[in-house]
């Protein structure tokens, strides 16, 4: 969600006549969008917003703004704390941000401006995109759900859902840009349609994806096991253009911590949402979210969640360690489990996923995947010679980028582009393809990208805009103010 509103805050101040500053150079505006979610989110925000107030000093017309879910919670706070901020802005009216900063600059004053609901649904804002072949399409904002460990609720508000024709607009508009895989965006994506009266629009959303022309790949995140229906199963099974991908976070394997996590399923529920799609769709890879340490969780509890894990068989967990975060209900709980156990549960839970992952990515070997090549998901691949890009089900696969002989397509493949390769080897968290590839199609969404690397390169990779460069500074990678 987070990612998704850093492109709308890019594309509002693109919009606006700001470019982005090129790696190396000062930036003469920077943007926090920060997020409560993360764990010690407020000291990282002011331990920034420290090392940034010397560039600040010394450039005086340099501009800080502090947008999300922090903004929102601290509000003021932040000018009191860090009186060298310009803007601070809340969650629900980041389309504000280039007035504010034009308002604090005339005015020569810090501009705090918060609201307690949404003004416009954020899609209508203007987006810069970070990929050319994929991109996240938000169905819902906020939440009505009241998980005690999480602050979403207080600072997002009520789950408002965009109409499915807005939906499908702005997929169509993606599709018709280039782009090849969709990822729909919700934080409770099952309960989408509540607010318009139709409990089953996910599953319909799906299916009409499936009539987009174009789109090849589409994905969905997250669901909560609590309003999963089978409908969206028998939509996922059915829509070809769905893939056999499920992230759905169990949070929990214990009854008891469900309960006081206040998640409003069972674990027998959620193996059994896992049982009915594995039934329609014996390919899917199952990934999940866990929180080890709750406050009250038992040695007991524990077992419960390594039980579901086993019985699972995600190919993977995304683990995390519980620490409290302020203003959540779960924070002021009592029997707060001590750092050591949670850590040494956590090395247990991760230690019985890793086994897992590893072997679900051993049954892959000798298969034959199409790869949609991705930019940037490879860190060795330049060291390695090969490229990197995702499988249906999601699965990062290395692979080389060369064409087995007499196969069909040609090269060298560009993000974007398909390559279907043989799974040679598997590791915990991804898999190999060390053959040549049986086949590589050119798409739309790698002439996209091709297009706008060119463009980059034409304009100098951005390089008309503004930074000083000066010798020493440090590349805060946002964006700068154009100067004529
Ligand atoms: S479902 Fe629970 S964890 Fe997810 S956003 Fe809503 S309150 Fe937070």
């Amino acid at each position: 969600m987070n990612v998704h509103d850093s492109e709308r805050l890019s594309g509002l101040l693109e919009d606006a006549g700001y470019i982005r500053a090129d790696a190396g150079d000062t930036a003469d505006v920077v943007v926090f969008n920060t997020c409560a979610v993360r764990e010690n989110a407020d000291n990282r925000l002011y331990g920034n917003l420290g090392h940034l107030r010397p560039a600040k000093l010394s450039n005086p017309g340099m501009q800080i703004a502090v947008g999300g879910c922090l903004a929102q919670k601290d509000q003021g706070e932040i000018v009191r704390k860090a009186p060298w901020v310009d803007v601070v802005f809340g969650t629900h009216n980041i389309g504000s941000l280039p007035v504010l900063l034009e308002r604090a600059r005339v005015a020569q004053e810090a501009q705090v401006e918060i609201k307690e609901s949404l003004e416009v649904f954020p899609s209508t804002l203007p987006t810069k995109r970070e990929s050319a072949y994929a991109a996240w399409v938000s169905v819902s904002v906020g939440c009505n759900n009241t998980c005690t460990f999480c602050i979403v609720p207080a600072l997002r508000g009520k789950e408002k859902d965009r109409r499915p024709g807005d939906v499908l607009g702005e997929i169509r508009s993606l599709v018709d840009l280039g782009v090849l895989e969709i990822t729909l965006l919700g934080q409770n994506v099952n309960t989408y349609g509540v607010e318009f009266g139709d409990r089953l629009a996910f599953g319909k959303l799906l299916r009409a994806c499936g009539e987009v022309s174009g789109l090849e790949r589409v994905r969905f995140t997250s669901p909560h096991p609590a309003a999963f229906t089978d409908d969206v199963i028998a939509a996922m099974a059915e829509t070809p253009n769905v893939m056999h991908q499920l992230h759905m976070p169990l949070q929990s394997g214990s009854d008891r911590v469900l309960k006081a996590m206040r998640r409003s399923y069972r674990a027998e529920r959620y193996l059994g949402i896992i049982e009915r799609v594995r039934a329609a769709m014996p390919d899917a890879a199952i990934s999940t979210d866990i929180i080890v340490g709750f406050p009250g969780e038992t040695e007991e509890d524990f077992q419960g969640t390594l039980d579901v894990v086993r019985r699972s068989r995600f190919a993977n967990a995304f683990t995390f360690q519980y620490s409290i975060r302020p203003g959540t209900p779960a924070a002021t709980m009592e029997h707060q489990v001590p750092k050591e156990v949670v850590q040494e549960r956590y090395e247990r839970l991760v230690a019985v996923q890793n086994d897992i992952s590893w072997a679900e990515n051993k049954t892959q070997v000798g298969r034959t995947l199409e790869v949609l090549v991705a930019e940037g998901e490879g860190r060795k691949d330049e060291a390695t010679h090969r490229m990197s890009g995702r499988a249906a089900d999601n699965r990062l696969v290395h692979f080389v980028p060369a064409l087995r002989e007499g196969a069909p397509g040609d090269g060298p493949p560009r993000p974007g582009d398909m390559a279907t390769v043989e799974v040679t080897y598997a590791a915990p968290h991804h898999l190999v393809a060390d053959g040549p590839a049986l086949a590589l199609r050119r798409t739309r969404a790698g002439d996209a990208w091709e297009a706008r690397e060119n463009a980059a390169c034409g304009t100098g990779a951005g390089g008309t805009g503004g930074g000083s460069g000066t010798p020493g500074s440090v590349s805060l990678g946002m964006p700068v103010l154009r100067r004529s």
